[in-house]
């Protein structure tokens, strides 16, 4: 008799089912309510008196093996979604929810029929899943997240999470410029204000750019090579985080130096090694000026 069979195994082979499933294929997932929000905090983490977790944009100690800090606590290790500690989440999970910037991807959440028409008549097709009143565009690459771009449109990737709601449908393309534009209106500004100069440069770096540079030719190049073999062992999702960790590296060695040391022509040849490896092109382009920034000192 169906009735009979004990509530555990029932969730096994539903929503945690689901999400076991999903996790097994790269995709960092965690329980949300029936009202789609995702569930409360646990006693200890109430209120983040526990610091939130180290991933969070404010990060924290917090080791919590409960499903708490929403996104943040969203993983694809199976261990931790079947353990006890996820059990009763699982029970009251409404729907298996996402974080779309840890699978490398960026949502585009249009809410209504209205969303949707401007999206068929702006945006690049790519994956699309249907929602209760509209539909997710599923684009490949991260970026942030921000709730209400334009009427009932929000942007769901980095720190972010979305439900869970089939495999969908269409190939998925690269995360378009006219979505990056969406939020970062602001953002590009400044970053071009800052060394966002790389989109003037262009080919190699070679001695001849680097005029003011107190280093030898095959030190700038050993570094540089090291760097550009980094991106390529880092295909896709890691590829982005590589070339801002290289362009950061990279940069770091010229804090001393007067200047110029070609370092535009550098962040070009990071960017392509990285577009190589599937990194979309405006993703690359700004983890190398973030990560060269960060060492300049530009605020982006
Ligand atoms: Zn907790
Ligand atoms: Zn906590
Ligand atoms: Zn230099």
């Amino acid at each position: 008799m169906t009735h009979a069979i004990p509530i555990q195994r029932e969730d096994r082979t539903g929503r945690l089912g689901l999400a076991l499933h999903l996790a097994a294929g790269g995709l960092p997932v965690l329980p949300l309510r029936v009202g789609k929000g995702p569930l409360g905090n646990c006693p200890d983490c109430a209120h983040n008196v526990c610091g939130g977790r180290p991933n969070m944009k404010s990060p924290g100690p917090c080791l919590c093996p409960r499903p708490c800090h929403a996104w943040a606590a969203a993983t694809t290790d199976p261990h931790v979604l079947a353990a006890p500690a996820w059990a009763t989440a699982w029970r009251h999970a409404g729907v298996v929810g996402y974080h779309p910037g840890g699978a490398g991807v960026t949502v585009v959440d249009l809410d209504d029929g209205d969303a949707v028409d401007w999206a068929r008549a702006t945006l690049p097709p790519t994956r699309t899943v249907t929602t209760n009143r509209g539909e997710h565009w599923i684009y490949s690459g991260t970026m942030r997240s921000v709730n209400h771009v334009r009427d009932g449109v929000d942007i769901k990737s980095t720190m972010s999470y979305a439900r869970w709601l089939g495999p969908g449908v269409g190939a998925i393309a690269v995360l378009p410029p006219v979505v990056l534009m969406l939020v970062d209106r602001e953002e590009s500004t400044r970053g071009r204000a800052g060394v966002d100069s790389f989109s003037l440069a262009s080919g190699r770096w070679d001695r001849s750019v680097a005029t003011g540079c107190r280093h030898t030719e095959r030190y700038v190049l050993t570094g540089l090579n090291r760097g550009l073999a980094r991106i390529k062992d880092h295909p896709n999702k890691g590829a982005g985080t590589a070339a801002y960790g290289v362009a950061r590296f990279l940069a770091g060695q010229h804090t001393q130096c007067p200047g110029p040391c070609g370092l535009e022509a550098m962040g070009e040849q990071i960017i392509a090694e990285a577009v190589a490896v599937n990194v979309p092109e405006p993703y690359a382009r700004r983890a190398v000026t973030n990560g060269m920034g960060a060492v300049l000192g530009a605020t982006t």
